[in-house]
């Protein structure tokens, strides 16, 4: 039986080969982008380099390594406007754990995408307690990210440390391992690790892909034991829903989002 958790088909054909960008010199570009007289760096969403404006050689964002890309914009902190700013002009679902898992917050907020076309990838990022504490040096808190994207965007592969767009085709390799649920739907997902080996390590986590009203869906816990946070009926909203009450308990801005 065939596999297929990305949209559109393309779940795990690797990389997409970008449109290169003229060559031009690495010193005369911007990580600025301006909005009225306010300045945010932002982003290749595969890299994290430097990434150039629109111009005379392109209508587009790019990056010197991979062409035309969304810029990402610095995560923000998280409040009611700055969610429902993002999620008024996504083109992907922004989405909410709901109800949150005990004791967590909301911690940050970010997307990916220019002007003209608003965000084509989010990512909400939340902290709370480690569930899953045993020994002494456990780590206490826990982190989780989920992100919504458009095919070709590579946003959630780089928050998950990973290179390229997509986990790739080993993810087709075994069956669905967990099931959310996501706009009311049960949404089958994969999950592989990320980061080093050693558990213990703050970097060594989970991903969790699946796809979700079209888009991909990524939620990715760090540290590993924080994956038990999934198994109590984790459910997602989509924050875009106009009927949705936001008034959340929001906390400092989480280290994961990049
Ligand atoms: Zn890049």
């Amino acid at each position: 039986m065939h596999l297929s958790v990305g949209p559109a088909g393309r779940v795990l054909a690797g990389e997409r080969t970008g449109q290169r960008a003229p060559c031009r010199s690495l010193t005369s570009a911007v990580r600025q982008s301006s909005v009225g007289t306010v300045t945010a760096p932002v982003s290749c969403p595969r890299c994290g380099q430097l990434v150039r404006p629109p111009g005379l050689w392109s209508d587009a964002w790019t990056c010197a390594e991979h062409g035309a890309i969304a810029p990402v914009h610095a995560p923000v902190m998280p409040s009611d406007p700055a969610l429902s700013q993002i999620a008024r002009r996504s083109q992907v679902p922004l989405w909410l754990p709901w109800p949150l898992p005990r004791g967590w917050l909301v911690s940050g907020v970010q997307y990916a995408g220019d002007d003209h076309s608003g965000p084509v990838a989010t990512a909400l990022a939340l902290s709370g307690p480690n569930p899953l504490v045993i020994e002494v040096g456990d780590a206490l808190s826990a982190d989780l990210v989920v992100v919504a994207e458009q095919p070709g965007v590579g946003f959630a592969a780089r928050l998950a440390g990973l290179p390229g767009l997509d986990p790739g085709p080993t993810l087709a390799a075994h069956p669905s391992d967990a099931h959310l649920e996501a706009a009311g739907h049960a949404t089958p997902m994969w999950s592989f690790a990320i980061g080093p080996e050693d558990p213990g390590d703050a970097r060594a986590g989970v991903a969790y892909v699946g796809e979700a009203l079209g888009e991909w869906l990524w939620v990715i816990t760090w540290p590993r034991p924080a994956t038990a946070v999934l198994l109590d009926h984790f459910t997602l909203v989509d924050l875009r829903d106009p009927h949705h009450v936001y008034d959340l308990p929001y906390g400092a801005l989480s280290p994961r989002l990049d």
